[in-house]
């Protein structure tokens, strides 16, 4: 008798808490911490829906002739076939197709089922009941440019409408959104804040915190430990988005232009995934990709442009240094003499410097060399080192003096006092975008709003005569 009560109380008993987990995410049945048997009587109830991780894209009449089978992975939306192989499966005991782009989230198969809540929503944190709280405490002060970015950015997420700031590096973006998130979190909505890299993540992650001390706030990125699924406010890198599903009310994308969407779609899929439908995205960015620029340009999507810095400064203006046959004299393990000249002069104003080069290689290279020739306090850092963040974190605090990094620092880091060099500004992974965001890194603090900006190159490119012109611009519109 106690065993069959029993089975009719188990449904009650782990309602709330499903809920609570499944909500606005999605799992693969085998992730679900539940028995079985109360995820069908979820189903057949319908609080839960399931649904294959593969799917059979054969809608083709030519495909469907040929036999050839193409596939679709639900979770993470590769479509890509070369990235589909199949396995003995030991789950189904079949021959079972598997999707290779997302296996670091833990496989899914042909006979994957993926898990989401299709009931109502929980009863989740919310300030709706006492609206004259405010949850933002940050006590800076914005400009009248960033505070009527900040008005029309709030008004245009309240009315659901999508909208962009074009905002120039060091604009003060972050404080920009902060009125529209307070908005947004006390009417009881799921925001999410979307960045394209960890160091973006760990950067705002403090201070958010700071700026909204009674609202929990998650931080996903890979390796982080912060993981409060119910959290009102999530900053994100895009890849963990994935185990989202219809869950954020508003989508905060800052860096949009460093999403790489045309080398990665499943970046994209997961962002709108992870928005519930109908969700207003807000778009931040110095350097917007074509698309939304002149969406924003024809007027078919609203916004702002601020082209000048919180502290007034001008942006600081690259100048071109020809260094010559750099490449081969670093790979020789020597020191390109113009590089030489201008660090040492550095080192002598006890400057903190930057040194952008194009590859780990080089980046490992040439840190070497510099801590050979005495050049003390250089490291080097690039995306796959282990001390990456204890590296930034040393050279934020004054204990490193030169930086050799590639790439993944030309967005997030921002140390003030800072002056920058690239070596090889003519590599072609230096594209305009990147050329401005490094130029960026350059006098973003009041104190040190100006500060010195070499592009040495072995020949001048496209992109960076385009960087330079657009520098320049932003500095005659923010003129005016
Ligand atoms: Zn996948
Ligand atoms: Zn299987």
């Amino acid at each position: 008798m106690l065993l069959i009560s029993r089975k009719n109380d188990y449904f009650p008993s782990y309602h709330l808490d499903m809920q609570r987990f499944l909500f606005g995410r999605e799992f693969r049945a085998e992730e679900l911490p539940f028995p079985d048997k109360v995820v069908k009587e979820h189903v057949k109830n319908g609080y839960v829906a399931v649904r294959p991780g593969i799917e059979s894209l054969n809608d083709n009449i030519f495909d469907l002739l040929s036999g050839r089978k193409k596939w679709l992975c639900a979770r993470c939306g590769n479509r890509d076939q070369e990235a589909f192989a199949t396995c003995a499966c030991s789950h189904c005991r079949k021959k079972c197709v598997y999707c290779r782009h997302c296996l670091t989230m833990g496989i899914v198969r042909s006979c994957t089922n993926l898990v989401t809540w299709i009931g109502p929503e929980p009863e989740s944190w919310t300030c709706s009941t006492h609206n004259d709280v405010q949850l933002c405490t940050w006590d800076g002060r914005l400009s009248d440019d960033q505070n009527a970015a900040a008005a029309a950015l709030d008004q245009a997420l309240t009315a659901r409408e999508s909208f962009l700031i074009w905002a120039v590096t060091g604009a003060g973006k972050t404080e920009i959104m902060y009125q529209a998130i307070e908005h947004q979190l006390k009417k009881g909505k799921h925001v999410v804040l979307a960045t394209p890299r960890t160091d973006v993540v760990r950067e705002l992650l403090p201070r958010m915190r700071a700026a909204f001390p009674s609202v929990p706030i998650s931080g996903l990125y890979a390796g982080s430990d912060d993981v409060r699924a119910d959290a009102p406010l999530v900053l994100s890198t895009a890849h963990q988005l994935i185990r989202y599903s219809k869950c954020f009310d508003c989508v905060f994308i800052d860096e949009v232009d460093a999403f790489p969407f045309h080398f990665d779609p499943m970046l994209e899929f997961a962002v709108r995934k992870a928005a519930k439908p109908g969700a207003p995205f807000a778009y931040l960015s110095a350097t917007p990709p074509a698309a939304l620029r002149s969406a924003y340009l024809s007027g078919s999507l609203s916004g702002v442009k601020l082209s000048r810095r919180y502290h007034g400064h001008p942006l600081p203006v690259p100048r071109f240094h020809w260094i010559g046959g750099w490449l081969r004299a670093i790979q020789k393990g020597q020191l390109p003499v113009p590089l030489r000249v201008w660090l040492t002069e550095k080192m002598e104003q006890k400057r903190q410097v930057f040194v952008f080069v194009p590859s780990v290689t080089l980046s490992r290279d040439l840190t070497e060399i510099l801590q050979r020739e005495a050049f003390d306090r250089t490291v080097g850092v690039h995306a796959e080192d282990p001390h990456r963040h204890t590296k930034v974190a040393d050279f934020r605090n004054g204990k490193i003096n030169i930086l050799v990094t590639t790439t993944i620092l030309e967005r997030g880091v921002t140390v003030p006092g800072v002056e920058v060099c690239v070596v090889g500004a003519d590599d072609p992974v230096f594209d305009e975008c990147a050329l401005v965001q490094i130029s960026g890194r350059v006098g973003r603090s009041a104190e040190y709003p100006a500060g010195d900006l070499v592009f040495f190159h072995n020949g001048k490119t496209l992109a960076m005569v385009r960087a330079l012109g657009q520098i320049k611009q932003m500095n005659k519109e923010g003129a005016l």
